[in-house]
């Protein structure tokens, strides 16, 4: 993978700073956009930029002007792994045509799609998801090398984007930068054309924005181009961090938008809370109540997706025994700090049962329990509690090494004298 040859951390916020972003738009303001990218590329951040394109229907542009200003500039492609063919093919093409010589595909981590989606339709009923498990998360760690990102959005694209500047500072420091912030589509046709730039090959279909295969659409004649992406959904962009055009939003960290924490750090979550619209032959990645499994025991078990159990205090998990190993998750509530119901719960399900899934605890916790819930087998907390997140990303818990109830074979209870405990 090509690497920026500065690290975020030597990255110069400072100059950034005093330069001011408002200052940087204003003497850049009326720059074309190959000089902003040049700008950008030599001047303001010289090794440290990026850019993500999605080889879409107006990628070609961008990657045009990339390659005229620098064409090792690194260039990463998100290959979903749900892209049309006509895509990749056409990723190889600019490739070649242009001379870009640093493009590298990032995928989405096999034990994401294996336990998120395994059947690969996941787009289907939760695009959201999906564009988390397929977008968001493999960018993660790319984003975090570079200080600048270029994307492709343009001021005419969304209402939302009508007062995009060539440059935006981000609040961790980075820079993105707009090169194309003022075209418009005839702008976008005109520059193609004077630089005999081959178009995307379903663009004379009809497809008129190009991402996923499944999310993507035809238009009619004077159709809106994005009107063929997620069709019929009340979703217009990949997530909160990717949109469409390949533009990084506004980077966060991974605890700040996140409350699930697990194998050490905060993830994406793609369970949701169950509700009574969710049917039980069709519902996915939600965290059904055990009374409600049992009354439809038979609808959830024939279900092929993707589901959690619920276990709240007062519920009888023994009641599921024999269903457990259907659920990839189980979330045991704890109401209240007062509450130790849930650990018993949890012992049940790790020790008499062998329970080895995912194993979360949700509701109201706090640092002092982690400690006492991961000794029962729970691997993952659902955290809200916000000087709780702090402790856990600073990895400082309160250990435990006193036990009035020891755990497995391996904890000595109180008071006890250990060759005692080996004699009884
Ligand atoms: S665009 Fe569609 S297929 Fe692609 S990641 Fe998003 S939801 Fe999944």
């Amino acid at each position: 993978m090509a690497m920026a040859s500065t690290l975020h951390s030597d990255r110069q916020p400072d100059k950034l700073r005093s330069l001011g972003i408002v200052a940087l738009n204003g003497m850049f303001d009326e720059m074309d956009a190959v000089g902003v990218m040049r700008q950008a590329v030599a001047e303001i951040l010289p090794g440290d930029v990026a850019i993500v394109s999605s080889f879409g229907a107006d990628s070609v542009v961008l990657l045009h002007i990339a390659a005229q200003v620098d064409p090792s500039l690194p260039i990463y492609f998100l290959e979903t792994g749900k892209h049309f063919p006509e895509t990749l093919a056409y990723v190889e093409q600019l490739k070649k045509q242009l001379g870009l010589i640093n493009v590298t595909a990032i995928h989405p981590a096999p034990h994401d799609l294996a336990r998120f989606d395994p059947d690969g339709d996941l787009w289907e009923t939760d695009p959201d998801s999906c564009c988390h498990i397929r977008k968001t998360e493999p960018l993660e760690p790319i984003t975090e090398q570079f200080g600048g990102w270029v994307t492709g959005r343009k001021r005419f694209q969304t209402k939302e984007r009508g007062v995009l500047p060539h440059f935006e500072l981000t609040s961790d420091d980075r820079i993105k930068i707009n090169p194309l912030a003022y075209f418009n589509d005839a702008d976008v046709a005109a520059y193609k054309a004077e630089h005999d730039l081959p178009e995307h090959p379903l663009y004379s279909h009809g497809y008129k924005s190009i991402g996923c295969a499944p999310c993507t659409s035809v238009v009619a004649e004077g159709e809106d181009p994005r009107a063929g992406r997620w069709r019929g959904l009340n979703k217009k962009e990949c997530g909160i961090h990717y949109d469409f055009s390949g533009a990084i939003a506004s980077p966060m960290n991974a605890a700040d938008k996140y409350s699930l924490f697990k194998d050490g750090t905060f993830v994406a979550d793609p369970f949701r809370v169950w509700d009574e619209t969710m049917v039980a032959g069709e519902a996915r990645y939600a965290h059904v109540p055990l009374p409600v499994f049992l009354e439809n025991r038979e609808a959830f078990l024939a279900n092929p997706h993707p589901l959690g159990l619920l276990v709240s205090p007062g519920d009888r998990v023994e009641d599921a025994e024999a269903d457990l190993g259907r659920f990839v998750s189980i979330a045991i509530k704890f109401p209240a700090f007062t509450d130790g119901r849930g650990y018993s719960t949890a012992r049940l399900l790790t020790e008499r049962y062998q329970y080895a899934n995912e194993l979360r605890a949700v509701g109201d916790i706090l640092q002092d329990q982690i400690p006492l819930m991961r000794r029962c087998g729970i691997n993952a907390f659902v955290i809200t509690h916000k000087p709780t997140r702090e402790a856990l990303i600073e990895n400082r818990l309160p250990e435990v090494n006193i036990f009035y109830q020891p755990v497995g074979t391996s904890e000595v209870p109180v008071g006890t004298r250990p060759y005692l405990r080996r004699a009884s």
